[in-house]
């Protein structure tokens, strides 16, 4: 049977540009698919940052756009000596998308000019994709384009599908700047609409032909809470599935990963993961004989994080252990961090690939008290390495772990986002880690558990296979 040809357009893609989960996604999806009969490549923003300045790239096209009144300098680079299991196109636009962060508050110029760039790319190519797959609003515009604007007349039939990474962000912007989008039938502009203004999000959920979510739960959390798209997903309810996603096994691999002190697979888990604490403990001036409880991710709402200052303190007094945080985001919290006493207690602010890896086999816990998660990659990560996971019973967190006091449990669930909830998960996750024989059974079991692409992979490319004409 003929490989189904799949385009992967995104803001982010691992390893070349990382803020969060989206990036993760998008640079394992692409691998496991051609593993299935499915070709898959990847177009994305050419950033200014370390893996664009030390990787060879080709140009394979250059032209100009029109953004609105403006014409802008637009080329296509591709990867070459390309490791990545499947072919990467860079949208290069020196004065929009080449910097050294990926997102700012006023992407709306940026993401567009990346949009319109890449589909006038592919206008030109003689072989057209047999699906577009698109990722979170900053491509949200893509397939209202392809089916409105004049000038993507010839592609308006290619199968297009959105996965929501996150509904918390849409990318709004005012209708003063929809002369940017490319001419289109007027008669539709109610497409981008959403609340009184132009909604990417919302754009790509009624343009779309199919809209997936990173996981079940989420699809049916977001019927009650999107952010405002709650009737609009209702409404689309029947092109909407839940597709968990996976972690990428070759990278994420105990037995592989380089990032570690020292590697590690079921059998040496015990030495490898203390090897890992070790160095951990000391370097961030711990105690190794306490159970280490550690967070990963963005300081936002979204992750509980405004309660991180309150919870640790209370923690701390309460139970005899260790907490490492590494994250940034609001700076309130990061301030407030500051404030805990140090005793058992530090954190590193910033972005920091290696350090994640160590912490994820160091730790003997991970917190993740999220109030909204999508899917959450963390808690699967944490699980492959041996590190329990402590989780708020919500989205994706909910689809993967059970609780150690249900049948075949193997992580602690709490219900809900308060002090109380989550500081009885620590003390309860404390008690476990002292029955050291049930503990160490548990390492052995979770580092067992196979969330790898392969069964979602395969979700995916029976989805495209019910749009491929
Ligand atoms: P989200 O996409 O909402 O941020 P996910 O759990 O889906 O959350 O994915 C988060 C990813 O980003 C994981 O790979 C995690 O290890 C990584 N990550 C988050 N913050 C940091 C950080 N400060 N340093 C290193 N990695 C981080």
């Amino acid at each position: 049977m003929k490989a189904v040809n799949i385009i992967h357009i995104s803001a982010e893609c691992y390893p070349i540009a990382k803020v969060g989960g989206l990036a993760d996604v998008v640079g394992a999806l692409p691998k496991y698919q051609k593993e299935l009969q499915a070709s898959s490549s990847v177009i994305m923003p050419l950033y200014n940052n370390s893996f664009t300045q030390t990787n060879k790239f080709e140009k394979i096209y250059e032209n100009y756009i029109a953004l609105g009144h403006e014409y802008v300098n637009i080329q296509v680079l591709k990867l070459i000596d390309n490791k990545l299991g499947f072919e990467l196109f860079c949208i290069h636009i020196p004065d929009l998308l080449f910097k050294d962060y990926v997102y700012s508050n006023n992407d709306t110029d940026r993401f567009l000019a990346f949009q319109i760039a890449t589909l006038d790319w592919i206008l030109t190519l003689d072989k057209k994709p047999d699906i577009i797959h698109i990722h979170d609003h900053h491509t949200g515009l893509i397939p209202f384009m392809l089916t409105q604007s004049y000038k993507y007349e010839k592609l308006k039939d290619i199968p297009t599908v959105l996965t929501i990474h996150n509904a918390q962000y849409q990318g709004w912007f005012s209708h003063e700047k929809v002369s940017l989008i490319p001419p289109f039938n007027f008669e539709n502009v109610g497409l981008l609409d959403w609340g009184d203004s132009i909604n990417p999000l919302a754009a790509a959920i009624k343009c779309s032909w199919r809209v997936t979510t990173v996981s079940p739960s989420y699809m049916e959390e977001l019927k009650l809470n999107a952010n405002g798209l709650e009737n609009l997903l209702a409404s689309e309810s029947n092109k909407c599935i839940g597709i968990l996603n996976g972690i990428d096994s070759k990278v994420w691999n105990t037995e592989t990963d380089n990032n570690l002190v020292k590697n590690y697979n079921i059998s040496s888990s015990k030495s490898g993961k203390k090897a890992n604490k070790k160095w951990l403990c000391q370097k961030f001036n711990l105690d190794e004989n306490k159970p280490l409880f550690t967070f990963i991710g963005r300081l936002v709402g979204e992750k509980g994080s405004d309660l991180f200052p309150e919870i640790f303190t209370k923690a701390l007094k309460e139970n005899n252990i260790s907490i490492l945080l590494l994250g940034s985001g609001d700076k309130e919290v990061e301030e407030r961090l500051n404030y805990i006493p140090k005793e058992n207690f530090n954190f590193y602010i910033g972005y920091n690939e290696k350090l994640a890896h160590i912490i994820y086999a160091g730790a003997d816990f991970l917190l993740m008290p999220s109030r909204v998660e999508p899917c959450g990659l963390n808690q699967m990560y944490s699980l492959k390495y041996g590190t329990v996971p402590i989780v708020n019973t919500i989205g994706g967190l909910k689809d993967t772990i059970i609780d150690i006091n249900s049948k075949d449990g193997y992580g602690i669930l709490h219900n809900g986002v308060t002090i109380k909830e989550v500081t009885d998960a620590i003390t309860r996750a404390t008690k476990f880690y002292s029955e050291k024989e049930k503990f160490t059974k548990n390492l052995k079991t979770i580092m067992k558990i196979d969330n790898s692409w392969n069964n979602s992979a395969q979700e995916y490319v029976n989805l495209y296979k019910t749009l491929k004409q």
